[in-house]
């Protein structure tokens, strides 16, 4: 499938919850925010239609998220169903890690392809201070056990939220050493409490990355789904990898979709465009009119974000990124 500018599009997020274990302050407020009503959540099964429907035009790779998609219940199953339907090649999860090693093993036996878990930061007050929990403790005795057993690949994620000495983030560097985890730095978008931050931009972690470590060099080989640039670093096994929405735009080559938890298939990440799947869903509509309302959204996908611009546009997305799955 390929939208009005010729983009190829096969790789779909699903946010399966709005709900959420943690708190981080550029994603969710302390109190929460309006969950959305359990009879608006899509059923699994609804969600195993579209994705069906979405492989009969080319969907390749989808990305369980959240909110924390480890809170909701049977989201292994959930996975494992995904993992079967044919033309899907990867299905991956994104987890804030509380929850990791409880299910490490059945993500596992569901056939995952690749794990992301995203800490921001191995230090304690700074990681309570981020996600205001005190779950640290959990991430990462799920990360050691993800490493110890090596059977999925590990990627981390770190938003730097109050900079890089602060967060300590050579800190993390660690697992990358003797393990081929991947370390990733994503630069703060401007969605939701986003928006009150400012972004830490990729040359700046990189300078720092190169005095202390030498020379980085750029991998040319595929090491995932999305628009992450990876670098081998001397005495790390493990690469570094840069989503830079902001200082270094990859719209031209967005290959994504999104679903959210109450069926909203979503063409842009900063754009209220696409289309509600959930009256369609629940009229058991036809796998024909499901891919009409589908192909309509994906052809009219926008050209590009415009974060670089801070002025609002009227189509903005007013979900939390929570509510996106980022
Ligand atoms: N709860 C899971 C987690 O934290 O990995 C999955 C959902 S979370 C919304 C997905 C990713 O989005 C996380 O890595 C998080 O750090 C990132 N994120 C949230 N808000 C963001 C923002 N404004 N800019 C950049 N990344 C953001
Ligand atoms: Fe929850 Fe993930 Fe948002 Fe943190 S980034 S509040 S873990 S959804």
């Amino acid at each position: 499938m390929r939208d009005n500018e010729g983009r190829i599009i096969d790789y779909l997020r699903i946010s399966i919850t709005d709900r959420c274990n943690l708190r981080c302050i550029y994603c969710m407020p302390e109190e929460g925010i309006r969950q959305i009503e359990h009879e608006r959540v899509l059923t699994y099964d609804q969600i195993v239609r579209v994705c069906e429907v979405l492989a009969e035009h080319g969907l390749k790779k989808i990305k369980i998220t959240g909110g924390e998609p480890l809170v909701r219940k049977d989201a292994v199953k959930l996975m494992k169903e995904l993992k079967e339907i044919p033309g899907i090649t990867s299905v991956t999860i994104t987890t804030n890690g509380v929850l990791l090693e409880q299910y490490y093993d059945a993500l596992v036996d569901a056939g995952i392809d690749a794990i992301t878990v995203s800490l921001d930061t191995l230090k304690p007050d700074m990681y309570e201070r981020i996600t205001r929990r005190q779950e640290r403790n959990r991430v990462l005795k799920g990360i050691q056990k993800a490493v110890t057993e090596n059977k999925v690949r590990i990627k981390i994620n770190c938003v730097p939220v109050f900079g890089l000495d602060d967060q300590d983030i050579f800190a993390l560097f660690e697992y990358a050493r003797e393990s081929d985890v991947d370390i990733r730095f994503i630069e703060m978008m401007p969605i939701g409490l986003g928006k009150q931050f400012s972004f830490v931009s990729e040359d700046s972690i990189k300078e720092m990355i190169e005095e202390k470590y030498g020379l980085m060099t750029l991998c040319h080989e595929k090491r995932g789904n999305g628009p992450c640039r990876y670098y081998s670093v001397p005495g790390l096994i493990g690469k570094v990898g840069f989503i830079s929405a902001v200082s270094h735009k990859f719209c031209d080559t967005c290959n994504r979709v999104r679903l959210t938890s109450d069926g909203f298939f979503k063409t842009c990440l900063q754009y209220d465009c696409g289309v509600s799947l959930r009256p369609l869903l629940a009229k058991n509509a036809t796998k024909e009119k499901l891919w009409d309302a589908m192909e309509q959204a994906i052809r009219l996908k926008p050209k590009a974000h415009h974060f670089e611009d801070k002025k609002a546009d009227n189509k903005d997305e007013v979900r939390a990124m929570s509510q996106i799955g980022g």
